[in-house]
């Protein structure tokens, strides 16, 4: 299987994510098969997103979440209120919360168990920043992070937990990683798995790819076998870019069955 999500970030209103989202669904239609896609639009538009995706192929996923259960913390919203709004899918500890809100692995960790104890499935997203990639050290801060984001956790029957691989770099640059060191990443990702997920078998994960993705280069990493899905910030917020991605997604999804 393949995953696409888009990550609309703070760029959409309402207005623009049912656009966006009706769109999707257009580009959707008609093609033999299909990826899993989840669509986070803002906090705000969730419930209007969620009335066009209801019945349809796509999930729907909200950006960030507390990682408190409830009480007093203005501002903030609960895994219960992301269920109430037929979220399933939730992206936690992206490098943008990780850098700019203070997120840390102990509050990642925190988020993860709270999704996924909600019944949702946690996009866990790590990813080494430029200097530590200069320092060869990409995969020590790779695996320091998901240790922190894991620590504790036994997944249960029927739980998913979906990685996404984003090298802090690539996110918004217009420069992606390439597809060789990305399929390398993920098989480091995935042989940690046993460490990580006691009982879970490296096969049984799923290892997304984020950073600079758009129409042009989404074929070069969803062909691999490692790379099982894409995380698309800038260009899932533009139609023509994200249904480029799509149908990249669904070409490979097509080879593979022939
Ligand atoms: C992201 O924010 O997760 C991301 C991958 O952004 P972009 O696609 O714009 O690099």
């Amino acid at each position: 299987m393949k995953t696409i999500v888009g990550n609309w970030k703070m760029n959409v209103g309402t207005r623009e994510s049912v656009a966006l989202a009706r769109g999707v669904l257009l580009a959707l239609r008609g093609k033999k098969r299909l990826p899993e896609v989840a669509l986070c639009p803002p906090f705000t538009a969730l419930g209007e997103v969620r009335k066009v995706v209801a019945r349809s192929h796509a999930s729907l996923g909200a950006q960030n979440v507390a990682a408190e259960e409830q009480g007093a913390f203005t501002g903030e919203i609960s895994t219960r209120m992301l269920v109430e709004l037929g979220v399933t899918h939730v992206i936690v500890g992206h490098s943008e919360r990780r850098h700019l809100f203070g997120e840390t692995d102990a509050s990642v960790n925190q988020k993860v168990i709270r999704t996924l104890s909600a019944g949702m499935v946690p996009i866990v997203c790590v990813g080494e920043g430029a200097a530590d990639r200069a320092d060869g050290k990409e995969r020590d801060v790779v695996a320091a992070q998901l240790r922190g984001a894991l620590a504790d956790l036994h997944l249960r029957h029927k739980e998913r937990i979906l990685f996404a691989y984003e090298p802090v770099w690539a996110i918004g640059s217009g420069t992606s990683d390439t597809p060789a060191d990305a399929v390398a990443m993920h098989a480091w990702i995935r042989s940690l798995v046993p460490e990580l997920l006691p009982g879970i078998k490296p096969e049984q994960v799923a290892v997304l790819y984020g950073g600079s993705i758009d129409g042009s280069n989404a074929y070069l990493f969803l062909r691999e076998d490692e790379v099982d899905g894409l995380l698309v910030g800038g260009a899932s917020v533009k139609l023509s870019e994200f249904t480029k991605i799509l149908d990249a997604a669904a070409d490979v999804l097509d080879a593979r069955a022939a």
